[in-house]
């Protein structure tokens, strides 16, 4: 059976995958940071299954070390700072784990697996994947964006992800690691973090409904992004280093909504009206914006027959739900 090292496993994506891997059969490593890790616990009661390991993007040797010992057939690379507005504050962090981290880890994964261009595809041992994002196509320069489209990212976040995506490409072509960039649209789920647009207002409705909360304090509403669903996309990322030949793909699902968007459909499974309950304040707007966003996973279907089975109203539903029942147990 088929062997897995998982960056950013204790995330949203993370904990989708290491589920999907499992229930394939896999054995699941996933790679945790710091001392006292937060998020160490959750990831324990959630997935007991999945064998962590400590290390770091930010520590060569630390990776080295973890490849060497779980000795992947496959290495997830979903550990970011992931937050675009986190990346102006801390934008040096940034480069240093969404950017260099990439190439530590395919740093970690040559070394371990001597790979070098001459070696038929059949011996080339440790496949990897690496999380690009469409925020790498920021002000974008067509519409819908595809494998093709010229980059101009709009925050540091974006920066640091073409740098990720390009070092990915390259390591395929310098050195014949079987190397995927998964170039994935916004992607959401119960399990997102408080501080994405999609559940900041999943949990507001859900509040406000329960008399929790009086108002949303929210920022540019009007930005169009291509939301999908979490779990729908992991499967994507499987089946990119299941194929032949190492490539690149767009995965989304085609179709683009706004913020507000989102918020009507979110207070309407509440019974509500969104625009009574949302208040615009400057604290939430970018030095930058990504305005409109919308991908074009043509290659993906094609290719890899990959297909989102969650609609936009129905992951809106999903998540307002999610919240509604676990904000009602919560004191
Ligand atoms: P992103 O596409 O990776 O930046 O995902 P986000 O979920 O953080 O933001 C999506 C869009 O929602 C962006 O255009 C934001 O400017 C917009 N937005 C509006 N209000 C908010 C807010 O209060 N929080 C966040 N995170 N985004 C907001």
């Amino acid at each position: 059976m088929p062997t897995a090292l998982i960056t950013g496993v204790t995330g949203q994506d993370g904990s989708y995958l290491a589920e999907h891997l499992l229930s394939l059969g896999y054995t699941v490593y996933g790679l945790v940071r710091g001392q006292a890790n937060p998020k160490r616990p959750l990831i324990e009661s959630m997935l007991p299954d999945v064998k962590l390991v400590e290390g770091d993007l930010l520590d060569q040797t630390s990776l080295i070390n973890v490849v060497q010992q779980t000795q992947p057939d496959e290495v997830y690379n979903l550990g970011a700072i992931s937050f675009v507005p986190l990346s102006w504050n801390q934008a040096e962090l940034t480069a240093e784990i969404t950017g260099l981290g990439v190439l530590r880890l395919l740093e970690a994964i040559r070394l371990v697996a001597g790979a070098s261009p001459s070696r038929p595809q059949s011996e080339r041992t440790i496949k990897f994947y690496q999380a690009s994002s469409s925020e790498m196509f920021g002000k974008a320069r067509e519409m819908p964006q595809t494998e093709q489209t010229p980059f101009y990212p709009r925050s540091p976040y974006g920066v640091a992800k073409v740098y990720g995506h390009h070092i990915t490409v390259n390591y395929r072509e310098s050195y014949g690691i079987f190397a995927c960039s998964g170039i994935l649209f916004n992607h959401e789920s119960p399990r997102r973090g408080l501080e994405f647009v999609t559940r900041k207002i999943s949990l507001g409705a859900a509040r406000i409904k329960l008399g929790k909360q009086k108002e949303l304090v929210m920022g540019n509403m009007d930005s169009k992004r291509d939301w999908g669903f979490a779990g729908d996309y992991v499967r994507a990322m499987h089946l990119m280093l299941q194929q032949p030949e190492p490539d690149d793909y767009v995965v989304s699902t085609g179709e683009a909504h706004s913020p507000w968007e989102f918020a009507d459909l979110a207070f309407k499974v509440v019974g509500l009206n969104a625009k009574d309950h949302i208040r615009i304040d400057s604290q939430f707007i970018r030095p930058a914006e990504v305005d409109y966003l919308l991908g074009d996973p043509s290659k993906a279907r094609e290719k890899l027959g990959w297909q989102p089975s969650v609609t936009f109203s129905e992951l809106v539903q999903m998540m307002v739900e999610s919240d509604l029942q676990q904000e009602s147990k919560a004191s």
